[in-house]
């Protein structure tokens, strides 16, 4: 069911996905997020008209109005995501009441957003950057300190939720030593870290398990792809550099929406 509230929701989504896609596009180029917009290949200064989120792209048909040069389907792609992820969300705190922190909803908005923007900004630059990444890790483990009470952190639960961060972190590092960073970069045990804090083992564990197993799924659809068409797809010919955050991410949001249990299913089906 479909409500209204969810309909604003998602418009508010998608607004704050096209804030993403300007800190996206000016992260570490020294400009600050004040200033006005413009087309990278006229500099024509972006009217209001030319800068609503979903419908500019959708009225232009993907093109500058004053040069007609194709804009990136990066930020109508973004924009929806975010939008989608925050309705997501919406449902997820709903399904919780009255058992949910009042402030989950703007903390997992955050977080997403955050991710949302590693995600993008990996497969622009193939880099995970270390400063987002670390807000993520510190916004996630204090969410879970302000969020139980002390008696859980003297549970078995709770200390491990604290050491989880570590424990995700731990097989990234292996698998960047062993290849020289060829396999893997530690951008992404990086990310761990946070996914570590903010789900806690089991779900933690299922996260990255997903995320490993979307990015095989689709990586093997692509060379199949690839062998019957002549398809083109930058990022598959540089072999160690697919961009994996944005599968860890896709990992995180399913298995906090879904709370899968993939660590008991890999003992029941492997004996691991
Ligand atoms: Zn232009």
């Amino acid at each position: 069911m479909i409500s209204t509230i969810a309909i604003f929701v998602f418009i508010f989504g998608v607004i704050i996905g096209s804030f993403l896609n300007v800190v996206i596009l000016r992260m570490k180029t020294g400009r600050t997020l004040g200033g006005r917009s413009f087309c990278f290949s006229c500099g024509n200064i972006l009217g209001a008209l030319e800068l609503v989120p979903l419908f500019s792209f959708l009225f232009q048909r993907g093109r500058c109005k004053s040069c007609k040069s194709t804009i990136s389907w990066q930020y109508p792609l973004v924009e929806f995501i975010t939008g989608a992820v925050f309705v997501v969300v919406y449902y997820k705190t709903l399904a919780g009441f009255p058992f949910v922190s009042p402030l989950a909803m703007p903390f997992y908005w955050f977080i997403f957003s955050i991710l949302i923007v590693i995600s993008v900004y990996d497969i622009r630059h193939k880099v995970v950057p270390d400063r987002l990444a670390f807000i993520f890790a510190l916004a996630s483990l204090v969410w879970v300190l302000i969020t139980h009470n002390l008696y859980y952190f003297g549970t078995k639960e709770g200390i491990l939720n604290l050491l989880t961060g570590g424990i995700l972190f731990l097989p990234f590092y292996f698998l960047w030593r062993w290849s020289n960073g060829e396999w893997m970069g530690l951008g992404d045990g990086k990310l761990a870290v946070g996914i570590g804090f903010l789900l806690g083992l089991t779900k933690g564990v299922s996260a990255i398990i997903l995320g490993f197993w979307i990015a095989a799924g689709v990586s093997l659809t692509l060379i199949v792809f690839q062998k019957f068409i002549k398809f083109n797809i930058p990022f598959l010919r540089m072999k160690t550099e697919v961009p994996f955050a944005p599968f860890l991410v896709l990992g995180t949001i399913l298995a906090y929406y879904f709370s899968p249990d993939l660590l008991s299913l890999n003992v029941f089906l492997f004996g691991i």
